[in-house]
């Protein structure tokens, strides 16, 4: 064995005992502690497979906001998200769907791989389903360029090696996936109102229904990132007037529309913390780029949930009022 060969045996050693110590206590656990385990297993991985812990982290979390938006694959027991369907795991013509077996699975061609060296590689196991992830990717290369090919011959969808890449940039940035805070879009001692109109008629702008909840507040009040994420989108739109897209580490889309103007370092790829200054409250949309003041001035804010093929809208007000509350009390 050389000394990469006993540098993975330690390394499995140690998954295997991380992996089989936790699964007992999965129901009590704190998102600190499930965070913490997640981090380990990822640097392990990044550690044996060569394959950055921040890409791994990345894939895992837009799989884990996937599972939200869907319900035709089985839910992970485990606290790692990245899902292969039972025949790519198994091989193609591998008799037995449930096959944990790795040398079987190995001679059927399926994709599955033993992570934590019990000689079973099995869809269920956070080592395994992380080590085979990871071992897909590494016969790519290792550079930003090389993973986004192989997410993308993964996926087959650009906007999934898109969010995926925006993941990974934020993580890689904070060097932590413990980034769960949220901030009310206007600060709260600025004069505002809202209430829940989401799905109802549009007061202006004709027949769609009303996707997002309007914040009422007078001109430049600062308007600010809910969430950790990248900013996806920025300009004019006819409708929306200048606006922003962020897109948080849950691949939800937060859309901020009829902006007066924004940040002056926010750009399309900015990384963006919950709280952060993007720009500010107006009236500008419903006309050629620069119209304003056809309606009182309001932040338009919308939220946009992502299942692997498309996005639809669903309604901020529970968020809205949660942020809103959570911030109270911690002034
Ligand atoms: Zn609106």
């Amino acid at each position: 064995m050389n000394s990469k060969g006993i540098l993975r045996f330690l390394l499995i050693v140690c998954l295997f005992f991380v992996t089989t110590t936790s699964v007992d206590a999965q129901e009590e656990r704190t998102q600190d502690e499930i965070d913490l385990e997640r981090m380990q297993l990822y640097k392990d991985m990044d550690t044996v497979t060569q394959v950055p812990w921040h890409w791994l982290a990345a894939i895992d979390a837009y799989e884990r906001g996937l599972n939200v938006a869907r319900n035709d694959r089985d839910k992970p027991t485990g606290v790692i998200s990245i899902y292969f369907s039972p025949r790519d795991w198994v091989g193609a013509l591998n008799p037995d769907l449930e096959d944990t077996d790795a040398d079987r699975i190995s001679v059927f061609g399926g994709i599955g791989l033993d992570g934590d060296g019990d000689g079973q590689a099995d869809r269920h196991n956070d080592a395994d389903v992380l080590y085979t992830m990871a071992r897909k990717l590494s016969t790519y290369g290792f550079d930003d360029e090389n993973i986004r090919i192989a997410l993308w011959d993964h996926y087959q969808r650009d906007q999934t090696v898109r969010i995926i890449h925006g993941h990974a940039n934020v993580f890689e940035k904070f060097q932590t996936i413990a980034l769960h805070d949220n901030a009310f879009p206007v600060p709260l001692h600025y004069n505002y109102s809202y209430r829940s109109t989401w799905g109802a008629k549009r007061g202006w702008g004709g027949r769609r229904i009303h996707e997002g909840t309007d914040i009422f507040a007078g001109y430049s009040t600062p308007v600010r990132a809910t969430t950790y994420g990248t900013v996806e989108l920025k300009g004019w739109n006819e409708y929306g007037g200048w606006r922003i897209g962020i897109r948080d580490l849950d691949n939800i889309y937060h859309y901020y529309a009829h902006l007066h103007g924004f940040a002056e370092d926010i750009e399309e790829g900015s990384i963006v913390t919950p709280g952060s200054v993007i720009g500010s409250v107006g009236s500008s949309g419903y006309g050629k780029p620069g119209t304003q003041g056809k309606f009182p001035p309001h932040l338009h804010y919308g939220i946009y949930r992502d299942n692997g093929y498309t996005e639809w809208s669903f309604d901020p007000y529970p968020k809205l009022r949660s942020w809103e509350q959570k911030e109270r009390q911690k002034s």
